[in-house]
């Protein structure tokens, strides 16, 4: 019988591992992950830089700690983002795999957990054999990503042992629009965007946003995703008919129709090349075409450039999951499952998730050790 088994080799089940064994170095703890490694996601999070934490996360201090311990040492940049010094993922990696193999924690890999069920202990069906063990930790993340392993395994093993599940949805995403923005593809432009619901604007961002092909993306996008949610009742097909997204191109200036005005006056700027070198040649012709050439039109649109959300690109392309284990079912303050003795959750298969900027990993860093101390302790 194992004490602890943790499914999900990921920063999650790592992390908790690590700091269960810590706490007692008596405990026989065993990883089983789903893929031909642990912690893929990690080698690709941050563009491979992996951001791991941020200074505006309430609980940074302990994963800097932790890290510490670990023998990594990080860096904070102007915006609060934290990475290991050497700005590469993998460092993150192996400073938690040495760790895991110095204290000799079991690994298994190759081996997805197939289903989960509860006797007198737990029983963990893999694809090659059924292990029993006192203690588990559901680590197997969410389905965003599922090239790296998680495909929403986590939830159904949830749900097996009684728990309930918040509706998954792709976040951290770009967005398509109905618009044809093909013209605008690969473009890039500092702005403020919005994303209004009805006319109530949920959520706003500064920062560089990037035309694609079929509609939007960059870090400010990735953010106002996580808002953008098909209303109960509704589906893909009609659920993203009252979402708006608005753009300001130039939410430090207010004089935009004197400028217009002004520069109607000036040779070379007639007509079609009012809007020369304010924005992007492609969004200029864009908002020329929109404004049918009328000067008022186009200061407003240089403000509020609409766009008509079809919805968030999918699991593939998102970085996390939105919704997940019932957080009214588990004890956040040590993980631990209120419906089942011995059941444990940490990482993004709860029902948590964050801006981008450091905030997820932060999560799954910081359940991870709360998990894996409170299960040492019992
Ligand atoms: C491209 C990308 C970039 C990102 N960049 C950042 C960033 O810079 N900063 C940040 O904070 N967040 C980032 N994120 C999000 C962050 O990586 C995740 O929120 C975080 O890794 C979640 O940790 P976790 O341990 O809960 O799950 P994961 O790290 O996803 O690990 C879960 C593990 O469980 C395994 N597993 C799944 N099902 C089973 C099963 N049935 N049996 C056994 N094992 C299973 C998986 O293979 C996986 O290894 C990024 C995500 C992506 C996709």
């Amino acid at each position: 019988m194992i004490d602890i088994c943790i499914v999900g080799g990921g920063a999650a089940g790592m992390t908790a591992a690590i700091c269960a064994k810590e706490r007692n170095p008596a405990l026989d703890i065993l990883i089983i992950e789903k893929k031909e490694q642990m912690g893929k996601k990690i080698l690709a999070s941050g563009n491979g830089k992996c951001n791991l934490s941020n200074i505006r996360c309430q609980n940074f201090q302990e994963t800097l700690a932790f890290f510490a311990h670990l023998g990594l040492l990080t860096r904070t940049d102007e915006e609060g983002r934290i990475y290991p010094y050497t700005e590469e993922a993998r460092a993150v990696l192996m400073a938690l795999k040495k760790r895991l193999e110095v204290l000799g924690i079991r690994t298994m890999v190759d081996s997805p957990v197939l289903s989960v069920d509860k006797e007198e202990c737990f029983q963990i069906h893999t694809s090659r054999d059924c292990l029993q063990a006192r203690k588990l930790l559901i680590s197997c993340g969410g389905k965003a990503g599922p090239q790296f392993g998680t495909t929403g395994d986590g939830s159904k093993l949830a749900k097996q042992l009684g728990h309930h599940v918040t509706r998954l949805v792709p976040v951290l995403t770009a967005i398509d629009v109905k618009e044809d923005t093909s013209k605008m593809a690969g473009i890039r432009a500092k702005a403020r965007v919005m994303l209004c619901h009805r006319s109530e604007t949920l959520a706003e961002e500064t920062g560089e946003l990037q035309f694609t092909k079929t509609g939007v993306s960059g870090i400010c996008v990735f953010n106002l995703s996580r808002f953008l949610l098909i209303p109960e009742g509704k589906t893909m097909k009609d659920g993203f008919e009252e979402y708006q997204i608005l753009i300001d191109f130039f939410p430090d200036r207010e004089d935009l129709l004197e400028v217009l005005t002004e520069r109607r006056k000036m040779r070379g700027f007639e007509r079609e090349h009012l809007l020369d070198f304010l924005v992007r040649e492609p969004i200029a012709e864009y908002i020329y075409q929109l404004s049918k050439g009328d000067v008022k039109e186009m200061a407003r649109l240089l403000r509020c450039f609409p766009l008509s959300p079809k919805g968030a690109r999918g699991w593939d392309y998102a970085q996390v999951t939105k919704g997940g284990v019932s957080l009214d079912e588990i004890d956040l303050t040590a993980m631990k499952s209120r419906l089942i003795e011995n059941l444990y959750f940490a990482g993004e298969v709860i029902d948590y998730d964050g801006p981008c900027g450091g905030y997820n990993l932060q999560n799954a860093f910081e359940t991870g050790m709360l998990a894996g101390e409170e299960m040492a302790n019992e």
